[in-house]
Formats: structure tokens, sequence, C-alpha cells
């Protein structure tokens, strides 16, 4: 089909196409070698009371320090690994990392807090995930009620009765489960009744037009409202300035995460973090 290839913008399509694929296999080879080589680690982001000023939650973000390229995005990283085959090695490793930290800032003093660790499609829906969960959790000594496991709202919506029937056996653990990115997926809300979770997350998406657009407004409203009815904590994600947090604070909106109160932090400064908010508590 391609008589003229010298000048055709198929031939520069291919090229691009063949140039974008070796650097997919690239990537995907290096990630096989970065699980041994130390070059994961885990980011802490707080979730805070938007209200009592404590922070109360903990989202663990994973990162990858490339050893060329530095810094590659979880967003482009992890849906590799899925396709390769890697992430279920991947998460549970995520899990045990989260785990033992958990461990750790409790013997540092640090109560009531819930880690909150996402869990990809194929983690989820791999052979034994419950019993990997199990095996976790007993190595680790973890207290379950301390980690919270995030699904999507589009990986609940694939086989609900299989996801019910798992997350209430997560549950019956002591583990909480949250619904991440709530809003973006076809989230049928008669489902939404029936699912055996603790929280929902609002999507950044409805909260960057907040406090002013109309639309956003309606949405966040909504899904807080909602959430409250059937019992579900809820959670605002990537809230960046003030006047959302007060529009959420004002919801009714239970926990606040975004660069408002901070980033992802390392440990450390995340135990930094999280005092400081406690000792202002006793201030006031
Ligand atoms: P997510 O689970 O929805 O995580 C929230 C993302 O929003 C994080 O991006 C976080 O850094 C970012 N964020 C938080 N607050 C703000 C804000 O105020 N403004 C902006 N612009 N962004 C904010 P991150 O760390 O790049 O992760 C991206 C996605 O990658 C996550 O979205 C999650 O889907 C996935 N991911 C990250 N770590 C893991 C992991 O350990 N396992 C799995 N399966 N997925 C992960
Ligand atoms: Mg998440
Ligand atoms: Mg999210
Ligand atoms: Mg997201």
């Amino acid at each position: 089909l391609l008589i003229d290839n010298q000048e055709s913008g198929y031939q520069f399509y291919s090229d691009e196409a063949n140039k974008h694929l070796k650097e997919k296999l690239e990537l995907q080879q290096d990630l096989r070698k970065a699980l041994g080589n130390g070059q994961f680690h885990l980011v802490y982001q707080p979730q805070v009371d938007g209200i009592a000023k404590r922070v109360c939650g903990a989202e663990a973000l994973l990162r990858w320090t490339h050893p060329e390229k530095g810094f590659v995005s979880p967003a482009v990283f992890i849906p590799l690994a899925e396709e390769s085959g890697l992430m279920v090695e991947i998460g549970t490793c995520v899990l045990r990392e989260a785990c033992k930290q958990s461990v750790i800032w409790k013997s540092q003093g640090v109560e009531k807090l819930t880690i909150s660790v996402n869990i990809s499609g194929k983690q989820f829906r791999s052979e034994d995930f419950l019993g990997t969960v199990k095996s976790v959790l007993a190595e680790t000594q973890a207290v379950p009620e301390m980690i919270m496991l995030e699904i999507t709202e589009s990986l609940a919506m694939s086989d609900v009765d299989k996801t019910v029937e798992l997350l209430a056996d997560l549950r019956a653990l002591g583990l909480e489960v949250s619904v991440d990115d709530f809003g973006t997926g076809y989230s049928s809300l008669s489902y939404l009744k029936d699912f055996p979770i603790d929280e929902l997350k609002i999507d950044k998406a409805f909260v960057d037009g907040l406090p002013n657009n109309k639309g956003d407004q309606a949405i966040a409203s909504a899904i807080v409202t909602m959430a409250k009815k059937l019992g579900y904590k809820i959670v605002a994600e990537g809230v960046e300035e003030l006047p959302q947090v007060d529009y959420l604070n004002a919801l009714g909106c239970d926990l606040i995460q975004g660069y408002y109160f901070s980033k992802p932090l390392q440990p450390d400064d995340f135990l930094k973090y999280y005092f400081e908010l406690e000792s202002n508590q006793e201030i006031a």
C-alpha cells in the first residue's frame, strides 16, 4: 500500500510509532529490574480533617527513580506494569511496605491514622488476592484497621458480584475500602448502595472548578450528600486552594487531600507534618 513511502505521512507515522514502541519496551525492561534494585519507594500524602485540622489519613503513592531518566510518573509506569504482568508483584511490595510503615508510625506514637493503598485492576482480580493480603498482614503484624484499600470506580463496576464478595471478605479482615476517582467512571448508583465500602473519593476533576463552577458545585454536593446518606466517609482529591477547602468543609466533606495542605511526603516528613498539626491542637 505504501508505494511512495519517501514522502508519505504513513512512513513518518510508522517511524514515530516504532520509536514510541521501542521506548515502551525499554521502559518495561527497566521496570523488571527496578524491583530488585531498590528503585521504588513510597511517598505519603496527608489527608486532613478540614475542620479539626488533623491528619487522619495518608495515601501511599509509588515513586520510581529510573537510573537514567530519573522521575517517571506512575501515570506512565503503572499502566506499563499492568500490561507486562509485573503489577501483581509490584503491588504486593507496595502493600507490604505500607503495612510496615503503619507499624513504624504506630510505634512512634501516631494514633488513628489510616494508610490508603492503591490496588490496580490486575492485582484485585489476581489469583489469590485475599490470601496475599492475609499473608502480608500476618508477616508485617500491621493492624488491619489502619489499612485502607483504594480501588477505582471503573474496576469496582467491571464485575459487580465478584467485587462485592471480595470486598466483603477484605472488610471482614478489618481493612477499609475506598472507591477512588469517584465520578469519572460509569457507576450505576443502584450498585453503589450495595457495595461493602467505607469511603468515596471525589475526583480532582470536580474539585478543580470549585468554588465557582455551578456544574462542579452540583456534582460535589450531590456526591457528598449521597455518600453521607449511605454512611460512607468522603474525601476530596486534588484540593489546591483555600476557597475549595472552605467550600468542601461547608458541604460536610470529611477529609481533604491535596497540595493546599501538602504534597506527598517522605515518611519522616510525613511524621513531622502529622505532629505539627497535632501540636497546634494543644495550643488551640
Ligand atoms: P490517584 O490514586 O488518584 O492519586 C492521586 C494523584 O493526585 C497522585 O498522583 C497525587 O500526587 C496527585 N495529587 C494529589 N493532590 C494533588 C493536587 O492538589 N494537585 C495535583 N495536580 N495533583 C495532586 P501520582 O502520585 O502521580 O499518582 C497518579 C496515579 O497513579 C494515582 O492516582 C494512582 O492511580 C496511580 N498510582 C500511584 N501509586 C500507585 C500504586 O502504588 N499502585 C497503583 N496501583 N497505582 C498507583
Ligand atoms: Mg488513589
Ligand atoms: Mg484518585
Ligand atoms: Mg486520579
